[in-house]
């Protein structure tokens, strides 16, 4: 049985599956095999035409082409997404697959955002000579069959674009707009409410969670765009492993719950730090003093103050946010004062991250720590933030 159609997106993400049971197990299991056994009955012995249309969620050959848990994995995600999940490798795996499949002439895309995807696009140009031209290019740089790449909220700042008015300049010149939403999942943001035509996550972040698994997903609304992206993931074989999506699914169980709850306190975090970023009292013994001797600026969405942002947001804004410390040293120091940030590249996980920047960006100032709140108590990491900062500044006037 199928969970009915208005149902919650928490319940879907438990139910959205259940058609796919094989077996009469509660707990989804973990299928491994690479191969499957063709039917036992000689009269249902018939090659294939269409090996893609012909698939029911039953009939599988090789793991290459369809997988059971990968195939669960992609249902639940179909039913969050909005559209028709194609699962990858990684998150990058799924850029390149959907450039593939475009192969557009030009794509329009920021000098930020992740750098990976930077990479992405350069190995593209080297096949096909794509030129990479401005995410504020003139619409007439841009034509039929090209593509407009927007990240948002964008990494490192967790800062965030408007998706509508990316997805009209693309359509006004028959170019495609594809939205990387990897830092803000469902229940946070919807792309495709606002135009996009392809949405991609690196489910390396939120949807794993729990900084274990490697994985990309693309969400279409055409059928016959995720038709070709199936067939030419079976023939480049940039498939995810049956121990990730098996970790997927259980991941995806708790999806809402999750972000929600990191959402919630990230907000409560830049509440508090922006208040004493605000604040003018003058006596040195105060948290907020304290605040301000070690930071300068706090970059996020939910600081933006366009209109279309809280529209755009409207489920709550990204877990992810960057500050900018007084000085390049403070910032190297920090995230090794910490007990619960852990300091590491990545995001999206239960554990709380860290990160001096320019350890794994060289593009971005060397004062700048990117955060990644997870599920500890706010207030906790509140204090371990204190903590940090106050043995920064102890150190400095020793
Ligand atoms: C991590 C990340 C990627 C790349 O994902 P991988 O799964 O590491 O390949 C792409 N875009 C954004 C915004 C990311 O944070």
């Amino acid at each position: 049985m199928s969970p009915p159609e208005n149902s919650h997106p928490s319940t879907k993400a438990l139910h959205a599956d259940d058609y796919l049971n094989l077996v009469t197990d509660v707990a989804p299991p973990i299928h491994l095999s690479t191969t499957f056994r063709y039917p036992d009955d000689p009269e249902a012995l018939v090659p294939s035409e269409d090996p893609v249309d012909e698939f029911n969620g039953k009939n599988y050959v090789y793991s290459r082409e369809f997988a059971p848990n990968a195939t669960r994995f992609e249902a639940v995600l179909s039913s969050l997404l909005g559209g028709y999940v194609v699962s990858y490798t990684t998150g990058l795996a799924a850029l390149h697959a959907a450039l593939v499949l475009l192969n557009p002439k030009r794509i329009s895309a920021g000098d930020g955002g992740y750098h990976g995807s930077h990479e992405v696009i350069s190995v593209v140009s080297r096949l096909s000579g794509l030129k990479k031209v401005p995410l504020d290019c003139s619409p007439r740089e841009l034509g039929e069959g090209d593509v407009i790449l927007l990240e948002t909220p964008v990494n490192p700042l967790g800062t965030t674009f408007n998706i509508k008015e990316y997805a009209e300049k693309a359509h006004a010149c028959g170019a495609s707009l594809i939205v990387d939403s990897t830092f803000a999942p469902p229940p946070l943001q919807d792309p495709f409410a606002w135009g996009a035509d392809i949405v991609m996550h690196s489910g390396s972040k939120y949807f794993g969670g729990h900084s274990d698994l490697l994985c990309g997903v693309l969400a279409v609304k055409r059928n016959d765009w995720w038709k070709k992206l199936v067939e030419d993931r079976l023939a480049i074989g940039n498939v995810m492993g049956n121990m990730e999506s098996w970790l997927g699914l259980r991941s995806l169980r708790t999806l809402d719950i999750r972000v929600r709850r990191a959402s919630e306190s990230c907000g409560s975090l830049l509440q508090w730090l922006q208040e004493a970023l605000n604040s003018t009292t003058s006596e040195s013994d105060t948290d907020a003093h304290l605040v301000r001797t070690v930071l300068k600026e706090i970059h996020h969405a939910s600081l933006q103050s366009e209109p279309w942002v809280r529209e755009q947001m409207r489920n709550g804004f990204g877990p992810v946010f960057s500050i900018i410390l007084t000085t390049e040293q403070f910032a190297k120091l920090l995230p090794t004062k910490l007990a619960l940030f852990q300091h590491a590249t990545s995001l999206g996980g239960v554990e709380s991250l860290i990160e001096w920047r320019a350890l794994s960006d060289g593009r971005v100032d060397r004062k700048l720590l990117r955060v990644s709140v997870g599920l500890e108590n706010w207030e906790d990491l509140k204090n371990d933030l204190l903590q940090g900062f106050r043995s920064l500044v102890q150190e400095k006037q020793a």
